[in-house]
């Protein structure tokens, strides 16, 4: 039998990547929508997590596509009526909310999955794999977009718990903890918020890796012209550049694998196999990044963005 999915928060990660998804994968079956602004046709619509459950509406899993800083509420509510829960990124507002989570799933037998969609970019596997034989000297990361073009009217973004420039930022470091060899850490960070904002709008990281090797990231929301989603690493036995996100990877300037992109029906395939196994995946790792850098980073004003 199918599982009987509910999506929340009809914006535009739902519509642009959840609800296709979902409706080319067997394994689920869209049976509700809790939207406060919006309904979707051929399923039961309510306006809240809330009514749907008192509705009595009958689902197994939800997925939560609503900002951060609604999420833990959200996916409490959620684990408590017996729901399994598939969390967009990042997981949460703070890490002591996710870990909240992860117990309560736990305790309930259900699965939480703490996505990170970039993972699930097609060079991003072929990446770690080259990697793994090779010894890291140091590495990159350029995130540089337009938040003009890409977040247009997004004022969570902005709002404590919403990450500025780590929204996007933190799938730089899903990728980078999951290709690069060895764990690294923060030791230094700039943060540039706007002086009528709450969150960063540019940010330079340094890290440092286990083994002693330098990571550096530069994270920018106000690039014009070309975007960069890029991670580049040298190591003894040559050069590695992940550019587009995840979706090409270039060996010593040569492009050696290129693939359609798959990422959200990939995330659906997890949560069906992590439901099916009765198992969760709450990685962590690219929010304590975040998380480091608000503890660590020195703020600097940076002029009101409008
Ligand atoms: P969005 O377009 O602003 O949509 C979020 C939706 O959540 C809203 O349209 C609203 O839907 C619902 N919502 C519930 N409570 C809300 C609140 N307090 N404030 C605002 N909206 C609320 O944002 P999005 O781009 O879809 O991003 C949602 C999440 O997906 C974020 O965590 C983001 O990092 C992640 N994500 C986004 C992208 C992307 O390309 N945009 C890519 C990957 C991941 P209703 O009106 O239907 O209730």
């Amino acid at each position: 039998m199918a599982i009987r999915l509910a999506v929340v928060g009809l914006g535009k990660i739902a519509r642009d990547q959840h609800l296709p998804a979902i409706a080319a994968d067997g394994r689920f079956e869209l049976v509700a929508a809790a939207s406060r602004s919006a309904a979707l046709d051929g399923v039961a619509n309510a306006a809240t997590l809330e009514e749907l459950l008192a509705g009595g509406v009958a689902f197994d899993a939800v997925a939560l596509c609503t900002p951060p800083q609604v999420r833990h509420r959200l996916a409490r509510l959620a684990l408590e009526a017996g729901k399994h829960v598939m969390l967009e990124k990042p997981p949460g507002a703070t890490l002591g909310e996710v870990e909240d989570l992860r117990r309560l799933a736990e305790a309930r037998g259900l699965t939480l999955q703490a996505t990170w969609h970039s993972r699930y970019a097609p060079a991003v596997e072929p990446a770690r794999a080259w990697l793994a034989d090779r010894a890291l000297r140091s590495a990159h990361i350029s995130w540089k977009e337009d938040v003009r073009v890409w977040h247009p009217g997004q004022d969570w973004i902005w709002e404590p718990g919403g990450l500025g420039v780590f929204d996007p930022g933190i799938n730089a470091f899903s990728i980078a903890t999951r290709i690069l060899p060895r764990p690294f850490f923060l030791t230094e960070a700039t943060l540039h918020t706007p002086e009528n904002r709450q969150s960063p709008i540019q940010a330079e990281m340094a890290f440092v890796d286990t083994a002693g090797a330098p990571i550096t990231a530069e994270l920018d929301f106000l690039q014009t012209g070309p975007q960069s989603w890029d991670i580049e690493a040298d190591t003894t036995g040559g050069r590695l550049k992940l550019s587009h996100g995840g979706a090409k990877l270039w060996i010593d300037g040569v492009l050696t694998h290129e693939a359609p992109e798959a990422e959200y029906p990939g995330l659906y395939d997890a949560f069906a196999h992590l439901i099916g196994a009765g198992a969760s995946d709450v990685d962590v790792s690219p929010l304590r990044h975040v998380a480091d850098a608000f503890l660590l980073g020195r703020r600097v004003a940076a002029p009101a963005f409008a």
